[in-house]
């Protein structure tokens, strides 16, 4: 079966480094499905789920931003954070998710809204990634 590399990279490490058959990351402009031998592709993305197909497993990571980059069958992807299903805290990310929250809603002086919408993003793609690995579905989550 045909595979590409994949490079998952942050500024911190490598978080993945395999041979795959599929990879669909969270495109700023939706969903991008990639397969072996894909054309030549620069784009940004936003905080989401990132799924790869390798050895027909499914490996989840949440990753809250970055670009990606396809080349010569190659995927590189440099995450500002990017974390395996398994590695996600739960809690931590349940905290971060409603302390944004709250200072969405307190609409303190000192508020900056773009600052807490991003952080409620971040926890929400890890949320997502983790509930979705623990079987359960993340319901939808507004300010508020
Ligand atoms: P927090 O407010 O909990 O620190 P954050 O969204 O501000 O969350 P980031 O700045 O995106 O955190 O990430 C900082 C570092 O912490 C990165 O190395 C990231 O992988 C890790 N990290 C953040 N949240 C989690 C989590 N819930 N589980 C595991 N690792 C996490």
């Amino acid at each position: 079966m045909a595979t590409m590399r994949l490079e998952i990279v942050t500024a911190e490490r490598l978080v993945y480094s395999e041979e795959v058959s599929s990879v669909v990351a969270p495109g700023f402009d939706g969903e991008l499905g990639i397969l072996p031998h894909h054309a030549p592709l620069l784009t940004l993305l936003k905080p989401g789920e990132l799924r790869i197909r390798k050895d027909g497993q499914e490996t989840l990571m949440a990753v809250t931003g970055g670009f990606m980059e396809v080349f010569e069958n190659k995927v590189v992807v440099l995450a500002d954070a990017a974390e395996r299903d398994s590695e996600i805290d739960l809690a931590r990310a349940e905290e971060a998710l409603k302390r944004a929250k709250e200072r969405i809603v307190a609409r303190g002086a000192d508020l900056n809204l773009e600052h807490a919408l991003s952080s409620m993003r971040r926890a929400e793609a890890r949320l997502k990634v983790a509930r979705r690995r623990r079987g359960t579905t993340a319901g939808p989550t507004r300010p508020g």
